[in-house]
């Protein structure tokens, strides 16, 4: 087996986790820029991050034979300091240039508030003004249904913002199909207790298809399983799903979004 981690946070992540990644056959792992579990309190946090993310991760990975490539951005959850928000927005076009990034991401929504919107468009603008692809993400349980649509109206206003170029994550049973139908991808994030489950994410690739659709674990901090993809695949295979089918789910589908960025090289 070998696949793509398109969202996996590893700074939060030992080693033991890298090795047991690359040992199930995960060649690459993306990694969006997210919230620490805590807020920063000023936007040289957001600057080491970043320099983490494009110069200490990729070495990391290198150790255990995986690529490592991510996204930049200020997170929802961060967004409602609309000032800090926009010295952060800032301070991205500097870091564009680095060879692992793949454009900004994870953009979206939290709680759907009015702060969170205005730095979404900014974010949006900003992958507009330099042709970046987009990875969204889309909020909790009750929020995310109001929210997917909020995040759809605004990409989908910006005729600048081609739709096969945007990746929204965290689509569940209510949300994939105006995802698929608006012409972006979906991503299915497999958390053992929340989100999809493996059994959940099978059964909506059963139901609308296996095209531009991603399965990833974004494991993080919290509780989450780095090994979720190949877990969901072994799912796959039991339930009677050919190989080849299991490739383009883990392997193809991924490859085939991400080399839409120059920046990606298995
Ligand atoms: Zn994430």
């Amino acid at each position: 087996m070998r696949y793509i981690e398109p969202h996996a946070h590893m700074v939060s992540r030992t080693t033991d986790d890298y090795e047991r990644m690359a040992m199930a056959g995960c060649e690459a792992i993306c990694e969006p820029a997210f919230w620490a579990g805590f807020d920063r309190s000023a936007v040289e946090g957001f600057a080491d991050y970043f320099s983490q993310l494009t110069e200490h991760e990729p070495k990391r990975a290198a150790k255990f034979g995986i690529k490592h490539f991510c996204w930049l951005c200020i997170n929802s959850k961060e967004a409602e300091d609309v000032k800090l928000a926009e010295e952060v927005i800032a301070l991205i076009p500097k870091f564009l240039d680095r060879t692992n990034v793949l454009g900004i991401g994870e953009i979206g929504l939290n709680k759907n508030s009015k702060n969170e919107l205005r730095v979404l468009e900014m974010q949006v603008e900003l992958a507009a003004k330099y042709n970046q692809l987009i990875l969204v993400h889309t909020p909790h349980l009750e929020d995310k249904l109001k929210g997917t649509k909020l995040i759809l109206d605004v990409l989908k206003n910006d005729k600048r913002i081609r739709p096969e170029r945007v990746i929204i994550d965290h689509v569940e049973e209510h949300t994939v199909e105006m995802v698929l139908d608006a012409g972006m991808w979906t991503g299915m994030t497999l958390y053992p207790e929340t989100k999809c489950t493996p059994a959940r994410a099978i059964d909506i690739l059963e139901t609308y298809g296996n095209e531009r659709l991603w399965l990833n674990s974004a494991c993080d901090w919290g509780i989450s399983d780095p090994l979720a993809v190949p877990k969901t695949a072994l799912e796959m295979k039991r339930r009677g799903h050919l190989a080849k089918v299991v490739e383009k789910v883990i392997f193809e589908n991924p490859k085939k979004f991400l080399l839409q960025s120059p920046n990606f090289k298995l």
